[in-house]
């Protein structure tokens, strides 16, 4: 069987497109990825989505997202392509040995956090490392964290973490913020939080049961000191989830996908929306939108290419 429309990714901007996709009677398929939900599920509060006077909990709205692309006829696969051929029409995908066929496919896999590249990160990720403060922020409740970074990730976990832990250090190596006014003073009014700028994680200290520690250095001073913390955060932003498409899609120097009109790559019939080619600005408002234009870009192609 070969499908109208597969969307890989089921974040704001994969559901949006499921939803547009199934109300025009494409019976879209949607394969959820390693983080079924996307990024939202591993955020708090989302201030900032329209229609949502006060607020919703990122993991609540993706769940909603999901249910309201299923109501009209979406199936979500929890499942993660592992490998494509955009070469012809209908297109190739495959999970692991199980081959999928696409009159049209949308990208819509995000970003990944990245990571310090600490020595032994990989051994203390969960064990004192996290990239993720709604996911293990439970686990170092009153215990004292760092979380490293400037932007508006950074300020997001320092200021849930202060919620659960005694003391948290926010860590970034500029004086200036890349925040938001209003996070960066969030942060600054939370007696909780102790900003240190211009400040570097060097090296993890652990023992054997984890994190006992970090190395942090001065970058005005040179001067280095080693900060007793059971926890480091890393929110120093996002990769984003390409590497599986290239050579079909063009991709910037960060790896973000290149669309030419509204989500066409340059693969025919192949789109791409939310964070894998928004460089700018990675918003899930701005997500959702780049979903409904790939959606009735998808809708629009199969009209013009009934043949296949
Ligand atoms: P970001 O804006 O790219 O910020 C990344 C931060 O990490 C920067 O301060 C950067 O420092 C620092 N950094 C990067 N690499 C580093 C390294 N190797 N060592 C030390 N520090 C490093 O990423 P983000 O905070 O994840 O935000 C991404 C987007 O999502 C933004 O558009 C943001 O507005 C949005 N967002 C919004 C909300 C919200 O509105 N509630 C919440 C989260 C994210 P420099 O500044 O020195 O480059």
């Amino acid at each position: 069987m070969t499908h109208e429309v597969v969307i890989i990714g089921t974040g704001p901007a994969g559901l949006t497109a499921a939803i547009y996709a199934a109300r025009a009677s494409l019976n879209p398929v949607i394969y959820a990825g390693m983080l079924p939900g996307g990024q939202l599920t591993t955020t708090t509060e989302v201030e900032n989505f329209p229609g949502f006077e006060h607020g919703i909990m990122g993991p609540k709205m993706m769940a909603d997202m999901t249910a309201q692309a299923e109501r009209f006829g979406t199936k979500v696969v929890y499942e993660t392509i592992t490998k494509v051929d955009f070469s012809k029409r209908p297109f190739t995908l495959w999970i692991d040995k199980t081959e999928i066929k696409a009159k049209t496919v949308v990208i819509a896999t995000g970003a990944t956090a990245k990571t310090l590249g600490l020595p032994d990160e990989a051994k203390l990720m969960g064990r004192g490392l996290s990239t993720c403060a709604t996911c293990d922020g439970f686990f170092y409740r009153n215990k004292v964290v760092a979380v490293s970074g400037g932007g508006d990730s950074a300020m997001e976990e320092a200021n849930y973490l202060s919620k659960l832990c005694s003391q948290v250090y926010l860590i970034h190596r500029r004086s200036e913020f890349r925040a938001s006014q209003i996070m960066v003073d969030r942060v600054k009014n939370n007696p909780k939080i102790k900003i240190m700028t211009p400040w570097t994680v060097e090296k993890p200290v652990a023992d054997a049961s984890g994190l006992t520690g970090i190395i942090v250095k001065n970058l005005e001073t040179g001067d280095s000191t080693e900060l007793k913390v059971d926890g480091l955060f890393m929110a120093i932003g996002h990769k984003p989830n390409s590497d599986l498409f290239l050579p079909w899609v063009d991709v910037d120097s960060h790896g973000y996908i290149k669309t030419t009109v509204h989500t066409a790559t340059k693969t025919p019939g192949l789109f791409a929306a939310g964070d894998i080619a928004d460089p700018t600005f990675k918003q899930a408002i701005t997500a959702a939108g780049m979903g409904c234009q790939a959606a009735i870009q998808a809708q629009k192609f199969l009209e013009e290419h009934e043949e296949q």
